[in-house]
């Protein structure tokens, strides 16, 4: 399957979203006859840039297998040259249609970020990297009234979307053109649903079939 519509892509990855949390997978395209198949090159239909939490894998929350799926995760899905890099070159090299800022409730980097703001103090070594990469996404919450980890998770996430735009302009130039789409994703742990939180252009998760969802905002 080889998808190049970035509507048709979220709608594939959400419906693969709704058989794991209805209990009724398929685990598509794991099979040893899949495996050979695409041995001699990949055609994935969606990035996905996400938290590295052990509860959050990819293909098994949306229910794909092997070629689907471009995934890149770091701790709170932050965005440095080396993600930029990796999404450019499944967008610009593999033609991937969507890219996907895959984000969840209740997540360690947002909680770490919102207490080092508390306490003015960051956590030592290479950690305060990514504190410091979720702390802006913790004064817009603040600067909005919200104060809840989830409620910055979902804004963390729609800011992540509006950061790989800003920073990447061979993933702008895709989106400009019609040939890709960015769509933030708020996943729950507990019932592992995953919610369309931005989208740019903004009408991609209506025409897929998502829920309803708010046009990022500068
Ligand atoms: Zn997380």
């Amino acid at each position: 399957m080889t998808l190049t519509d970035p509507t048709q892509a979220l709608a594939e990855l959400l419906a693969g979203n709704r058989r794991f949390v209805t209990g009724a997978p398929r685990h598509p395209n794991q099979d040893a006859a899949h495996r050979a198949a695409v041995a001699d090159g990949q055609h994935p239909f969606a990035v996905i840039v996400g938290c590295s939490d052990s509860r959050l894998a990819a293909e098994i929350i949306f229910d794909r297998g092997l070629g689907d799926l471009f995934v890149v995760r770091t701790a709170g899905h932050t965005v440095g040259s080396e993600v930029l890099g990796s999404v450019e070159y499944a967008v610009s090299v593999l033609g991937t249609p969507l890219v996907v800022v895959l984000g969840h409730d209740s997540c360690g980097a947002v909680q770490a970020a919102r207490q080092a703001a508390r306490s003015g103090s960051t956590p030592p070594g290479h950690l305060g990297a990514v504190v410091d990469a979720v702390t802006p996404s913790v004064r817009r919450a603040a600067s909005q009234g919200v104060d809840d980890v989830d409620g910055i998770v979902d804004i963390h996430i729609a800011r992540t979307v509006e950061a790989l735009l800003d920073n990447s302009a061979v993933l702008a130039t895709e989106v400009a053109a019609g040939r890709c789409a960015v769509v933030g994703l708020s996943y729950r742990l507990a019932a592992g649903e995953a919610r369309t939180v931005a989208a740019v252009p903004a009408d991609v998760p209506d025409r897929a079939g998502s829920d309803q969802v708010a046009a990022v905002t500068g």
